[in-house]
C-alpha cells in the first residue's frame, strides 16, 4: 500500500514494504500528493535538513528478556515489565498521525511480549510498516507463523560459535541460527543484525565474512552492520577492548565492498563517520561499496548529494529517527533514553565536522560514543578518523 508524506522538496513515498523514495514535487503529484503550504515557496535544491519529522520510530515493548546478556544495551532482565497493549497502541496511533512510515519494535526481548502479533497487526492497520529485532530466544514454529504481519524480522547474530558469546556473554549463535531457519520456514522475511567487534573482525575480517555466508545460507535476505555502542550494560564492559581498532576501521570499506557483492547490506547510522573519512579524505582504491565509489574525487556538495541519493544517513537522532521507551517517553534514538529529541536534533557539530564534506549527512557522528568517551554528547565523535587526525 502506498503511503506518502509531503515535504518541502516534494515527498517521501513508500511504494512497498522495502522501498521508501524521496521524490520531487512533480513525481509526488503523480502519487497523488498535494504539498499545500509546504510547497508555497520554491523547492530546496537538496533534501538534506528538509526532513525534520521521523521517518522511523523505535518502540520498546518490554523491559523483559529471559537471557539478560552481559552486553545488553538496555539493561533488560528476566523480571522486566511489559508495556501494556493499550499503551503501545496509543503510541502507534500517535506516530502514525505524525506521518511516520516504519515502526521498529525492540525491548528487552520483544518476543517475550505475549501480544506482539497483535501489536504488529495494529501497526499495519494504522499504515505503519512493522519490523522487529530479536535474539530468537523463545521462538517456536507456531510463534514464527504468528509474525506474518511483520515486514521483516531481524535476528541478532554477533558471530559464529564462541564469537557470539564473547560479544554478548550469552551463547546465542545456535539460538539465532535456529530462529532464522524457523522464520524462513514460516515464510517470514528475515534479516540479520551484526554488531562489529574487534573479536569478530580479527585481522582480516574472516569472522564477519564467514558469519554473513552462514546467514545467507540460512535464508537471510539482508545484513545490517552495526557499530558497537557503549550504552546500558555494554558500556560497563570493556568497551575500549571491544571496539574496532584503527586498522579494522581502515579495512571496513573493502570488507563492505566484498559483502555487498554477496548480499544486501545496510549500514548503521553510527558507522557513517567510520566510513566517511576513508571515502572523502583519501584517494584509496579500496572503497565502501556503492556509497564510496560515488564520492571519490567529487566536490563537497556533490559528495553529499550522492550520499543522500544513495540513502546514506548518519546520526538522524531526533530528526528522521525517533524512539519511544518502555515507559512511553520520547527519545531522540533508542540509545539515548532520557535525552530531549529537540536538543539532540539541534546539535551543530563544531570543527573538524563543520568543514567536513559529509557533515550534512554524518552530523558529527554518534552522540552515544561522544557521551561515553568525552562525557559530553555534544562534541564530535572521538572515534572518527578525521576527528582523531584533527586532534593530532
Ligand atoms: S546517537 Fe545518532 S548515530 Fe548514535 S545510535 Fe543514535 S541515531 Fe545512531
Ligand atoms: S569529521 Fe565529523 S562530520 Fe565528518 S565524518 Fe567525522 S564525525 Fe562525521
Amino acid at each position: 500500500m502506498t503511503r506518502a508524506r509531503a515535504e518541502t522538496f516534494g515527498a517521501w513515498v513508500r511504494v512497498d514494504d522495502r522501498t521508501l523514495l524521496a521524490v520531487d514535487r512533480a513525481t509526488a503529484r503523480r502519487f497523488g500528493v498535494d504539498g499545500g503550504g509546504r510547497w508555497q515557496h520554491p523547492a530546496p535544491s537538496s533534501i538534506v535538513d528538509e526532513t525534520t519529522r521521523p521517518l522511523e520510530v523505535h518502540v520498546a515493548v518490554t523491559a523483559r528478556c529471559p537471557v539478560a546478556c552481559s552486553g545488553c544495551y538496555l539493561d533488560a532482565h528476566p523480571d522486566g515489565e511489559h508495556r501494556a497493549f493499550e499503551e503501545i497502541a496509543a503510541t502507534l496511533d500517535d506516530i502514525a498521525a505524525r506521518g511516520v512510515f516504519t515502526v521498529a519494535f525492540g525491548g528487552g526481548e520483544p518476543l517475550s511480549h505475549p501480544e506482539l502479533p497483535r501489536i504488529a497487526a495494529h501497526a499495519r492497520a494504522r499504515g505503519l510498516l512493522p519490523v522487529v529485532t530479536t535474539s530468537g530466544v523463545g521462538l517456536t514454529a507456531e510463534r514464527a507463523r504468528e509474525l506474518s504481519s511483520f515486514a521483516q524480522v531481524n535476528v541478532s547474530h554477533d558471530g559464529l560459535g564462541a564469537q557470539y558469546r564473547d560479544t554478548r556473554g550469552f551463547d546465542g549463535a545456535r539460538v539465532a541460527e535456529r530462529a532464522l531457519a524457523t522464520l524462513v520456514e514460516a515464510g517470514v522475511p528475515v534479516g540479520v543484525n551484526v554488531v562489529l567487534t574487534r573479536a569478530l573482525l580479527g585481522g582480516d575480517g574472516a569472522g564477519l565474512l564467514a558469519l554473513v555466508d552462514r546467514v545467507i545460507e540460512l535464508g537471510a535476505r539482508e545484513v545490517q552492520l552495526l557499530r558497537y555502542k557503549p550504552q546500558g550494560r555494554a558500556a560497563s564492559l570493556e568497551y575500549l577492548a571491544r571496539r574496532l581498532t584503527p586498522a579494522q576501521v581502515a579495512q571496513l570499506p573493502a570488507l563492505i565492498s566484498t559483502l555487498v557483492s554477496r548480499t544486501s547490506v545496510r549500514i548503521d547510522c553510527a558507522l557513517v563517520p567510520l566510513l566517511s573519512f576513508s571515502s572523502v579524505g583519501r584517494t584509496s582504491s579500496a572503497m565502501v561499496g556503492r556509497a564510496s565509489s560515488a564520492v571519490v574525487g567529487r566536490t563537497s556538495s556533490a559528495i553529499v548529494a550522492d550520499l543522500v541519493a544513495l540513502g546514506v544517513m548518519g546520526c538522524e537522532a531526533g530528526r528522521a529517527l525517533g524512539a519511544v521507551d518502555v515507559h512511553g517517553r520520547d527519545a531522540p534514538c533508542s540509545f539515548l533514553p532520557g535525552m530531549s529529541p529537540a536538543d539532540v536534533s539541534a546539535f551543530a557539530a563544531p570543527e573538524p565536522c563543520a568543514s567536513c564534506p559529509v557533515r550534512a549527512v554524518c552530523r558529527g557522528g554518534c552522540r552515544v560514543v561522544s557521551r561515553h568517551l568525552q562525557g559530553d554528547p555534544f562534541v564530535p565523535d572521538p572515534e572518527c578518523p578525521r576527528v582523531q587526525e584533527a586532534r593530532r
